[in-house]
């Protein structure tokens, strides 16, 4: 199965939309409660593991986060496994080693399957909404050797890595990378 890039941008803007998020930062937690999903923060042993996405029989939904990482990944990992609870219903339990969050979804090289690209990309249009951004940068091209300041901001602004910021921005050809 190919990922379906288009169904996860379409439901991440859906969701923005439904829960009334019209600018950044986009406050996840909120989005989690909106689809139903009770966070819970645990110290996983081993840096390894970044979130859980879990469906109990009786249908409550829970979302399991690394709380030894920093804040901007969690928010990512939040992001991510929101992805997984909206698009992949059929799965009870999903565990995420840090390695099948990647930031760079669109390299299915990387990515390790296509539940996870679609749950990357589903994350990143939640957190970077392409529309805001490309507003945020205008017509201006953003060079990503000499323009960290500018990619910072963006970063602070939405509350995301500034790895994350960068990868974006190049993906939606906004900068160069
Ligand atoms: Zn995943």
């Amino acid at each position: 199965m190919a990922p379906r890039y288009a169904l996860a941008k379409r439901k991440a803007q859906q969701l923005l939309e439904q829960a009334g998020i019209t600018k950044p930062p986009v406050r996840v937690e909120s989005l989690a409660k909106h689809v139903g999903a009770r966070i819970r923060y645990e110290p996983f042993s081993g840096e390894g593991l970044s979130g859980m996405a879990y469906r109990q029989p009786d249908g409550k939904l829970f979302i399991g986060v690394n709380a030894l990482h920093p804040r901007n990944r969690r928010r990512f990992t939040i992001a991510h496994e929101i992805a997984h609870l909206v698009l992949h219903q059929q799965e009870d339990l999903h565990i995420d080693e840090a390695f099948t969050i990647n930031l760079r979804s669109d390299l299915s090289s990387l990515a390790v399957d296509e539940k996870e690209i679609e749950a990357n990309q589903f994350a990143a249009e939640l957190l970077m909404p392409a529309a805001w951004l490309i507003d945020d940068v205008q017509d201006r091209q953003i060079d990503l050797e000499s323009d960290g300041t500018a990619i910072e901001e963006l970063a602070k602004k939405y509350q995301v890595s500034v790895q994350a910021m960068t990868i974006r921005l190049s993906s939606l050809g906004a900068a160069r990378g």
